[in-house]
């Protein structure tokens, strides 16, 4: 069965990874799907590649800088004008940093913060009230593991994983009466770019702390957000759902 036959979706940081799963798995469920990448090149990359997979798929790209409220605003009112709706916001650009208190540059902490916390502001705030026009929305927010553990270095990282929360718990109050559900899906350690380059001895110490034995996929990540987005999870809204292995960091 299609959950999101109809439904139109705007996906940051859809170009690889989680985000990349989630586009597609929206795609197979029936929705139309709009990545942003962070270049032209990774945005066309991504579209090639969803196509690929079924030549069918409604899927655009384009690479807005999400750091840039009116670029953000732009791309967002552009979409809705050209679908007529945005039916499902998903804040998924991030990057992480694990420097040292001692070393940390504090323009490495601002940038961290203005990717991971200010866009997921910026675009939340220019799909509010179009939602709110089309009777009703859904936005569901990365955040992470660590927004509940913290990390031993790199604390801009958890701090903006913590802030997110904050966000998807007072904006889920804040739009609960427009009907637009606010919730967050909090990955533990997940096959992608961003742990690629960890040593094999490593991956396989993270694998001893995750009760479920084995590090997580970003299919098992978009399934969270599929059903977050869906109806069936038409009266969750404020959640921070840990799809972890019970990873207890
Ligand atoms: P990834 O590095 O594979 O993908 C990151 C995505 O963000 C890419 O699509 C990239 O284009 C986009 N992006 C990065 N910098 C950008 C910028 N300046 N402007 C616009 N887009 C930008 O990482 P991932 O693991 O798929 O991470 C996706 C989300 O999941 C992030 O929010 C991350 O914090 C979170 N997360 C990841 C893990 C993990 O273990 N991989 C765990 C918990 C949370």
């Amino acid at each position: 069965m299609e959950l999101l036959k109809g439904k139109v979706a705007f996906i940051t940081g859809g170009t690889r990874g989680i985000g990349f799963a989630i586009a597609k798995t929206y795609l197979e469920n029936g929705a139309t799907v709009v990545v942003c990448g962070s270049r032209k090149e990774s945005a066309e990359k991504a579209v090639n590649e969803l196509k690929k997979i079924n030549k069918k798929f409604n899927i655009e790209g384009i690479y807005p800088d999400l750091t840039n409220y009116a670029e953000v605003e732009k791309a967002i009112n552009d979409v809705a004008k050209k679908y007529k709706k945005i039916d499902i916001l998903v804040n998924n650009a991030g990057v992480s940093a694990r420097e040292s208190i001692y070393s940390y540059d504090p323009k490495e902490f601002d940038s961290v913060m203005a990717l991971n916390v200010n866009a997921v502001f910026y675009a939340s705030k220019a799909v509010a009230p179009i939602m709110k026009a089309n009777g009703g929305g859904v936005i569901i927010n990365t955040s992470s593991m660590v927004s509940i553990y913290g990390q031993p270095a790199g604390c801009a990282y958890p701090t903006s994983k913590f802030a997110v929360n904050g966000m998807t718990k007072s904006l889920a109050r804040e739009l609960a009466p427009d009907k637009i559900r606010v919730n967050a899906v909090a990955p533990g350690v997940t096959d992608t770019d961003m742990v690629a380059n960890l040593p094999e001895a490593m991956r396989e110490g993270i694998k001893k702390t995750i009760p479920l034995g084995r590090i997580g996929t970003p299919d098992d990540v978009a399934n969270a957000f599929l059903y977050l987005a869906s109806d069936n999870a038409s009266y969750v809204t404020g959640e921070i759902l840990s799809v972890d292995g019970c990873a207890r960091a």
